[in-house]
């Protein structure tokens, strides 16, 4: 993509925005004029398309009533199936492996409650210590339901640094006494990936079902989970995916695991063509959607159609590559710019570590993220110290991430952060 060495120019950006094939993307997003949104790893913006079709599945309501289950636009009683199948490119699945249901915490309970099978001495479940507090949370609570303490039955893997985990340090983990394994695909605040292929061969050498929690890598790097033999994942849709606030999740269950009674059952879990024979044994789906519970949120499942249909066309993989040479040229400027400031990079330098956002430390992150709010950009901050920033693929510019470093350099030699103070808001 890029053509000449790096610049810390605004001719370059406007260069590189240039060369740019996604850039047409961008006219397709409600991004603002005076602001710069960074902060799509978090909440993805509304883009036209999945405004049309949420607007689209409104319609059908008002002009079908009951029958939008099977007549209009989108169709409500296969729509969890289809955006299933319109999402299988992005983790590497055949279209039945993955349904969008549900949310990211549910699906881990529904994924926990399935494949978790403590048996005699093998019955903790193996997480890390970075990993989202909700997943922990549902964690505790499913070996809680079934009399286990987390306290001795959640083992959670140490960081070296507080910032990665080293996938030896995991894997000696794996031990006799461990029943699941669930770890991210990317760390929430570093963004470094975990090498899932190896992760996967490892807790299957040693007979351990694997899941990951894909919520920070769906949409901004490719994944093979079928092709890994990873068991499970689940992930949500609102950040790189932009299926808006409360978008419906999604989970993914390798054919493999087709026919396993789900942990939680729900007559939308049903064969399509039996669940309205109102039989009281479950007859489950052959695929992934048997872990659907009930009737799906069809409204907030409605943008995902449009915002799926931009990913299939512009393809992951041409996503992943503007993605990891944004992201890059972002940390070049963090470093040509920023270095007199005492900011840290704390996520990974090399491509293959590293998901679609760069986290960037100071003990002012707090202050500092209100500074640059007032000054028009949307970061995003996760305590103590992160200020993260996230340059999408489909709607960012080079051009924005220019001026973000502009932002942040002013601020810091005007200390206009000083005007603040250094906590989080209630939302962060
Ligand atoms: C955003 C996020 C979640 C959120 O879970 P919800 O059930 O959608 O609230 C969970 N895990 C990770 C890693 C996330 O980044």
């Amino acid at each position: 993509m890029p053509t000449g060495a790096f610049q810390p120019t605004a001719d370059y950006a406007e260069q590189l925005d240039q060369e740019d094939n996604l850039s047409r993307y961008r006219e397709e997003f409600y991004t603002k004029p005076d602001s710069i949104y960074m902060d799509g790893n978090s909440l993805g913006l509304l883009s036209k398309r999945a405004e049309r079709t949420l607007l689209e599945s409104l319609a059908d309501w008002r002009e079908h009533g009951i029958d939008g289950w099977m007549h209009g636009a989108h169709p409500w009683f296969t729509l969890s199936e289809r955006l299933g199948e319109m999402s299988a490119a992005l983790v590497g699945a055949s279209p039945e492996e993955v349904i969008v249901t549900g949310s990211t915490t549910v699906n881990l309970h529904q994924l926990a409650a399935t494949f978790y099978r403590p048996q005699g001495d093998r019955s903790k479940i193996l997480a890390d210590e970075l990993t989202f507090p909700s997943d922990i949370y549902a964690l505790q609570s499913q070996l809680r339901l079934r009399g286990y303490d987390p306290e001795t039955h959640l083992v959670r893997v140490k960081s070296r640094d507080g910032r990665f985990l080293e996938e030896e340090d995991i894997i000696a983990a794996m031990t006799d006494d461990i029943a699941l394994i669930i770890l991210p695909t990317v760390l929430y605040r570093s963004g470094q990936i975990l090498d899932m292929k190896r992760l996967t061969e490892e807790a299957h050498k040693r007979g351990i079902p694997i899941g990951f929690d894909g919520c920070h890598s769906i949409g901004a790097i490719p994944h093979a989970f079928s092709e890994w033999g990873v068991d499970f994942a689940y992930w949500c849709n609102y950040k790189h995916l932009n299926g808006g606030p409360g978008a419906v999740a999604s989970l993914y269950v390798n054919r493999k695991h087709f026919g396993t009674m789900p942990g939680l059952s729900g007559w939308f879990g049903s064969r399509k063509d039996k669940q309205f024979d109102m039989e009281h044994t479950l007859t489950p789906a052959d695929a992934a959607g048997a872990y659907q519970i009930g009737t799906p949120h069809v409204l907030s499942l409605a943008p995902l159609i449009g915002s799926l249909e931009m990913f299939e066309e512009a393809g992951i993989d041409r996503i992943r590559r503007k993605s990891l040479h944004i992201n890059h040229y972002l940390m070049d400027l963090i470093e040509h710019e920023l270095g007199d400031f005492g900011f840290y990079i704390g996520s990974p330098r090399e491509d293959e570590r590293r998901g679609g956002h760069v986290s960037l430390e100071h003990p002012e992150a707090a202050r500092i993220c209100k500074a640059l709010k007032q000054n028009g950009v949307i970061p995003d901050f996760r305590a103590p110290n992160i200020i993260r920033l996230a340059p999408v693929a489909l709607y960012n510019s080079y051009s924005d991430v220019w001026e973000v470093i502009r932002i942040l350099k002013r601020i810091m030699e005007e200390k206009q952060y000083e005007q603040f103070k250094n906590e989080r808001e209630v939302v962060a």
